[in-house]
């Protein structure tokens, strides 16, 4: 189960993420759907036994390209050695590259550049 994280700015900018691992994280079918460039990499090496399993969750991220915070998929590949490689998805909007966020830090708005107020509103599955 995720989390839905309000963000809020004096300036008016205010927006809901859908991040954490969601009840469909571990299905296949999710990867040829949200990382398509990655999906027949992964299909090959579950069937010679390289890949042990997958799993998707989704962060939190900035884009300054433009200037939102975004939801960040990222994709984890379990390989049967117990290695384990992220792949970081990439801007749902635009296709940049995000920057994380971090919690522990104050969260600067990405249209005013002012500290923004955060709180999970809900859940989601
Ligand atoms: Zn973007
Ligand atoms: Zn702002």
């Amino acid at each position: 189960m995720g989390d839905i994280r309000r963000f809020k700015s004096d300036c008016g900018y205010s927006e809901d993420i859908y991040y954490g691992v969601g009840r469909n994280a571990i299905d296949v079918r999710q990867v040829e759907k949200r990382f398509p460039e990655s999906y027949e990499t992964v299909k090959a090496g579950r069937l010679s036994g390289k890949i042990s399993g997958t799993l998707i969750h989704t962060e939190l991220g900035v884009c300054m390209t433009c200037r939102k915070i975004v939801p960040v998929d990222v994709l984890v590949i379990t390989c049967s050695d117990r290695s384990v490689v992220e792949v970081r998805g990439k801007c749902p909007h635009c296709g940049d590259t995000p920057k994380s966020v971090d919690l522990n830090e104050a969260v600067i708005c990405p249209k005013c550049g002012s500290p923004m107020e955060t709180e999970v509103v809900g859940d989601w599955d």
